[in-house]
This record gives structure tokens, sequence and C-alpha cells, in this order.
């Protein structure tokens, strides 16, 4: 196991971008690999040349992140540059958020909810059991231990602008703002868990719920973001919530000119959310005092992670390597850079 006493950094922004490698049908078609991670924190778009002059290339190819993770870079290499290091705030009583940005395929539920092989999910190896992993880890140590805190976990997804339960048969739930400010998600399910184990079964149970009733290829997944949580609480009152979101593909955000109403409308607010969610990270990084939180159920249901001083958040925009995702990538890299 890693040690968890590695510095925190201090920043309350981390934005990172992952490349996957190409896969079998890209490979197949002869797709050539159009990015290339030259250093750990600069990844470059190219011309589809074989070999890149990386002596030579144009400034506004270069992008410049947090970290850069090649085709090489496992899921755990990735969580521990990226989510690891809010694990302690929560403990410290503050709100930690991690998103996973980008296109449809890019890789966002392989890293965050492990990967699926065929049918099967190998959901101990993605940054929602790590981060658990890493929580019971704390929470036996010394210094945490007195504290006497207990793990819940919800799961739920965002589609269309409505919230559903994903660890309790996708029942559809309200979504209430008190006169102090404080989102609630009314009866959203908060299951009590003690070790991995207990985590990865909520975790199958609810990407199982996520992706019913679907053919992979017309997954509903695509065009919703699903958000797991680990909760604190320290008798019965939240001591510290981690937020950790598989966005909706960034892609779908186009779809406003679709024929169909249904995609049009989808299109449109998932494009909205997106932008709500750029919007409030920002205002988080430069500690405005005003964040557009309202603007999208997406946004207004993490508002409490968006304020206060303990709040820390990391955003990995996944990218897939092939010309013709190019566009995509293109447009997942600008968004992360705006946000940073
Ligand atoms: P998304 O959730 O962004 O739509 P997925 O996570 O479903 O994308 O990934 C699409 C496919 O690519 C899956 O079969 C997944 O296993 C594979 N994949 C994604 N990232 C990687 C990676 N880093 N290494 C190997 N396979 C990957
Ligand atoms: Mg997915």
């Amino acid at each position: 196991p890693i040690s968890m006493d590695d510095p925190i950094e201090e920043h309350r922004i981390c934005v990172c971008v992952r490349k996957r490698p190409l896969n079998k049908q890209e490979r197949l078609k002869k797709e050539c690999d159009v990015i290339t991670v030259p250093s750990k924190n600069v990844l470059l778009v190219h011309e589809p040349k074989l070999k890149v002059d990386l002596t030579k290339y144009l400034e506004n190819q270069a992008f410049k992140f947090d970290y850069s993770f090649d085709e090489t870079a496992s899921n755990e290499m990735v969580y521990r540059f990226t989510a690891r290091p809010l694990v302690q705030t929560i403990f410290e009583g503050g709100k930690a958020t991690c998103f996973a940005y980008g296109q449809t395929g890019s890789g966002k539920t392989h890293t965050m909810g492990g990967d699926f092989s065929g049918r099967a999910q190998n959901a101990s190896k993605g940054i929602y059991a790590f981060a658990s992993r890493d929580v019971f880890l704390l929470q036996n140590q010394s210094r945490y231990r007195n504290l006497s805190l207990e793990v819940y976990v919800t799961f739920f997804e965002i589609y269309n602008g409505k919230v559903f339960d994903l660890l309790n048969k996708k029942a559809k739930l309200r979504v209430l703002e008190d006169g102090k400010q404080q989102v609630q998600v009314v009866g959203l399910q908060e299951h009590q868990v003690s070790c991995a184990e207990d985590v990865i079964r909520m975790i199958e149970m609810g990407s199982a719920c996520r992706t019913s009733g679907q053919t992979f290829a017309n997954s509903s997944s695509s065009r919703s973001h699903a958000c797991f949580q680990i909760l604190l609480r320290r008798r019965g009152k939240l001591h510290g919530k981690f937020s950790l979101v598989d966005l909706a593909g960034n892609e779908r955000g186009a779809d406003t000119s679709s024929a169909d109403r249904q995609t049009r409308m989808e299109g449109a607010e998932i494009n909205k959310s997106l932008l709500a969610l750029k919007e409030c990270i920002r205002a988080l990084g430069q500690n405005k005092s005003h964040t557009p939180f309202r603007e999208s159920k997406l946004t207004q249901v993490l508002r409490d992670s968006f304020i206060g001083s303990n709040s820390r958040t990391c955003m990995i925009a996944m990218i897939s390597p092939g010309m013709s995702s190019c566009e995509y990538t293109l447009n997942t890299l600008r968004y992360a850079d705006r946000v940073k």
C-alpha cells in the first residue's frame, strides 16, 4: 500500500489529463495516434506522423496540466496523483470532488468505476474503490481514530436534470434547497460500509443499475452524470464528503441540433451542466464569492463542495488517442485548460 504521509499539495484545484491506449478496433482500422506525452505535465496534439520531432512542436499544440498520463499509466497511478491527495481533506472536515470529464469511450468509467471486461466489472480497480480503501486506512490511523467516524456511501445519477438513486432501483429523487441554502437530495439512500468489500458491492450494484436495460452502444450512461459519494459522519453529523463524478460524454453537449427532440433537450441540459461546472470550479479556484451553482442540477447538488475554505477539487480530462477523435479531444483539452 502507498504511504498516506506524502505531502498534500497546497492548491485547491488540480487538473490532469489521461490518454487511453488505442483499442482493438482502432488498431484494426490503422488509426493514427495523434497524442504524445513528452513529460509528466505536457501533452501534445500533433499530425499523424510516426515520429514526432519533440523539439519542433508548435506552442498551440502543447497543453500544460498538473499531470498528464500516457497510455501506460494504470488506474492506481492516476488515482495516486489525482484523488488520493484529497482523501485527507474529508478527514479534516472538508469537501472533496473528483471529476472524470471527456468524450464517450475515452475512459471515464474505466478510470472511476473500474474496468469492464465483457459484462463483468473489476470494481476493485477504479478510483471509487481506491479512495474508499484509503478512507478505511485513514479511519484507523491514530490521529483520526478517536473521531469515531462512520463511513457511508451514496451513488446516484443525474439524467436530463433529474436525480435517480442507483442504490435504490433508480428511484427518482427530489432536490430541495432550504432557506439556509442547504441543498438536499430527498430520500437518497446512504449505505453504511465498514470494509472495501462492502464498497465494491455497492459500486457493482449501482453500476449495474446505471446500465441496465440498455445495449452498450445505446447506453444512456453516456448522457448522464454518475456521482459516487463517500460520507464521513460523526455521531450522525456530516464531517466530510468526497464526491466522485463520472460525467456525461461531453460530445453529447453538441446534440442540440439533433432531429430528435428528446436528444436535443438532453444535449442542451448536458451543455448547460458542463458549462456551469466549469464556472463553479473557476469560482472556487479564484475564491470568488459568487458561485453560479443554480445553473444546473449537477452543480446544485454539489453546491456545498464548491464553497467553504476547505473544499478541494480535481478534474481528470480523459482523451482518446485516435485521429478521428481529434476534434473532441481538442474540445476536452480546451475545457480542462479553462478550469485550471
Ligand atoms: P467512457 O466511460 O468515457 O465512455 P469507458 O470507460 O467505458 O469510456 O471506456 C471505453 C472502453 O475503453 C472500455 O472498454 C474500457 O475498458 C477501455 N479503456 C478505457 N480506458 C482505458 C485504459 N486506460 N486502458 C485500457 N482500456 C481502457
Ligand atoms: Mg462511461
